[in-house]
């Protein structure tokens, strides 16, 4: 039975994935502080036999030395507040799960002689002025405002993967998700899919920050765990960095009007102002993993959007 590590086990991408592998008949060790993460993500896993859960924080070492870490296959470290809503609240929480977190789980993954998906994101080409974005883009970051503990310490956690791939042979994939949604996103999380759908099943006005011209792609989950499970099958994946997300291109005025159509709501667009540093584009060149992973997203922003909506009307 192969055995896996999730870190941030009961976030969004944490728990989907966990589900999944355990259909599958992995024994999963999920690994969560419940910071962002929520504890009744868990407990759709706890009914399988071959699930653990340890409540820790990975920027501890002592989770090295937890009684559970043994005969270790795979670790998806997918730990970090995602949203920026989140991240901001807590900055330098997010820099020491991204560094030191990053650090312990190779540290583990080297020691267990696995192989490590390290879940970097988009946000390190922060605000890009090269359109849509490749793997090879060395992006555009703002040391200096309310996103940077995120997109800096997701930059640092790759130097990390580098160097404990160079050093030490360690396998490692890195995995630079771009916007991933669907009804497992909390309402509160502040993003700007949950948001929408949310204020318009609720009637209230939908909230578009700037001129909404500011553009997105959005993958619905279901494709980015394939790919992620894709990432850690193939051989040729071992060293690498994949851009995981989806390639359609939207302004959020666009995801506006979508959702507004979808939800048939009475809810208005009202404009609210544009964060700092919001990235104006963001758009993934995703060829390196159509040709080398053989994946791409199956699931359009329509389709993805129709099953949420029904979701979150249950919900909510
Ligand atoms: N956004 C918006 N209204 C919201 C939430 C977000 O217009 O209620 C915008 C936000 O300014 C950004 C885009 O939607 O330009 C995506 O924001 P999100 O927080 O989902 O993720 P990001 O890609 O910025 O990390």
């Amino acid at each position: 039975m192969t055995k896996a590590v999730i870190t941030g086990v009961a976030g969004f991408l944490g728990s989907n994935l966990a589900l999944k592998l355990l259909t599958e008949g992995y024994e999963v060790i999920g690994v969560d502080n419940i910071s962002t993460g929520r504890i009744s993500n868990i407990d759709k896993l706890n009914p399988f036999p071959q699930f653990q859960f340890i409540k820790a924080d990975i920027t501890q070492q002592s989770i090295l030395d937890n009684e559970k870490m043994v005969k270790i296959d795979e670790v998806y470290h997918l730990a970090s507040p995602a949203s920026p809503k989140w991240y901001q609240a807590s900055p330098f929480n997010t820099i020491s799960v991204n560094t030191v977190g990053t650090m312990h789980m190779l540290e583990l993954t080297k020691k267990h002689g696995a192989k490590m998906l390290y879940s970097s994101t988009s946000e390190i080409y922060g605000d890009p002025e090269i359109h849509p974005q490749s793997e090879n883009y060395k992006g555009n970051v703002n040391t200096w405002g309310p996103r940077a503990c995120y997109d800096e310490s997701k930059r640092l956690g790759e130097v990390y993967c580098y160097l404990y791939h160079s050093l030490y042979d360690t396998r490692v994939t890195v995995a630079r998700i771009f916007n991933t949604y669907s009804s497992g996103l909390w309402q509160e999380d502040g993003r700007v899919i949950s948001n929408f759908v949310t204020q318009a099943l609720k009637g209230e006005d939908l909230t578009v920050y700037g001129k909404g011209s500011q553009t997105r792609t959005f993958c619905y989950i279901e494709d980015t765990i394939t790919a992620f499970r894709k990432m850690m099958a193939s051989e040729r994946s071992n060293g690498e960095i994949f851009n995981i997300g989806h390639p359609k291109e939207y302004t959020i005025l666009e995801v506006a009007k979508l959702v507004k159509k979808l939800t048939n709501t009475t809810s208005n667009i009202v404009y609210k102002e544009l964060p700092e540093d919001d990235p104006k584009v963001r758009c993934p060149d995703i060829s390196k993993a159509i040709s080398v992973l053989g994946w791409k997203p199956r699931i359009e922003l329509q389709e993805g959007l129709t099953r949420m909506i029904e979701e979150y009307k249950n919900q909510i």
